[in-house]
């Protein structure tokens, strides 16, 4: 077991050198790959901190390569490199193909799978391709630049979590480096753990559409009961953190993250508010749901703070507050 891992790492790892070859050493992977990255604004230092990559536009050029170095298809085919097509004589052809690509790697630094992205967006293709979940690889357990991140979680005490792969890379380079990503997916008590090795802080920067707001409703009782610090940053509708600092720059990007940040149950409270208006129904069906995320935290003298605070902001009695989150309690345990 232990050394089937050790060649999944070695092959992923040979996979990686690869396409930081295809991207830096070939005219495609200059003309197309290096283009792409210039122009979303990303440097070659950057490029090169967090190996990024290129497949060349073919069926089969990391195969052969692999192949030819030794490496079985069969590995190949367990890390997730390969396809193989039922009945065909030959090997198979690359997973990835065609596109610029992200190395995954884990806490430690291995790569243990890649994103990777078309260069122009269509209907006839995802715009993000993943490695399969392999032995080494469980999305659910793996925040996207943990790695490049994991110090400067630590030295800042928080951490800042985003969606998507070129936003934890955008970020860096405008000097913001404890962030990670939970690549497109709703997080998971694995990814919460994961977070809360390094610091209990955690800042959400969603998209500030719809679907961010709902998202974030919907995913983050789970990070309180974790006994994490959750607050979030809504950035403006249709803007996701890479674009918002590309247009803004780092310094004002940070001013925003301040003033924009609200912890996670002030902003329930008070979307949840906007929402129900005057309904007097919605307004009671909204303190229950309050109630409802205030007692998922842990420690009691935050619940209190913040039964207190919501007390406020709904205009009810503060007690009424407790006693319903006791009673929600007792029906738990
Ligand atoms: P870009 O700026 O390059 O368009 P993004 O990161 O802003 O990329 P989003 O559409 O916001 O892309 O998606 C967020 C994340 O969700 C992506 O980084 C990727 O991890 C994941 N994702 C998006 N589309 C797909 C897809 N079709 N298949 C798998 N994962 C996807
Ligand atoms: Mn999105
Ligand atoms: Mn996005
Ligand atoms: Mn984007």
């Amino acid at each position: 077991r232990q050394n089937a891992r050790e060649s999944l790492y070695l092959v992923l790892n040979f996979a990686k050198n690869f396409y930081q070859q295809q991207l830096t050493q070939t005219d495609e992977g200059q003309s197309v790959g290096v283009s792409y990255f210039r122009e979303r604004g990303f440097t070659s230092d950057i490029q090169k901190k967090f190996e990024l990559g290129y497949s060349t536009d073919t069926w089969d050029a990391l195969t052969k390569e692999a192949l030819s170095k030794g490496y079985t298809a069969d590995i190949l085919l367990k890390a997730g490199l390969l396809i193989h097509k039922e009945g065909s004589q030959t090997a198979g052809y690359d997973r990835f193909r065609g596109r610029v690509i992200f190395p995954i790697h884990n806490v430690a630094g291995k790569v243990i799978a890649f994103g990777a992205r078309i260069l122009k967006t269509d209907k006839s293709q995802p715009k993000y391709l993943n490695s399969p979940e392999t032995e080494v690889y469980h999305k659910s357990d793996i925040l996207y630049g943990i790695f490049q991140a994991k110090n400067a979680i630590r030295q800042q005490e928080a951490c800042y979590l985003v969606e998507g792969y070129t936003d934890v890379v955008s970020l860096h380079q405008a000097g913001i480096e404890n962030v990670v990503a939970s690549s497109g997916t709703s997080l998971t008590t694995e990814q919460i753990r994961l977070i809360g090795r390094f610091t209990p802080n955690i800042t959400i920067l969603y998209d500030g559409d719809m679907a961010g707001i709902k998202a974030a409703l919907r995913g983050l009782d789970l990070v309180l009961e974790e006994g994490l610090n959750v607050s979030i940053v809504l950035f403006p509708d249709g803007e996701d953190p890479d674009s918002y600092v590309r247009r803004v720059g780092a310094e004002a990007f940070k001013d925003y993250l301040k003033k924009a940040s609200r912890d996670f149950i002030t902003f329930k409270t008070e979307t949840l508010l906007q929402d129900a208006g005057n309904d007097p129904f919605r307004l009671a069906a909204v303190i229950g749901e309050v109630v409802n995320s205030i007692i998922k935290i842990p420690d009691a003298i935050k619940r209190q703070v913040f039964f207190h605070r919501t007390s406020e902001m709904m205009k009810v009695d503060e007690q009424m507050l407790i006693s319903e989150g006791n009673k929600l309690l007792r029906k738990l345990h």
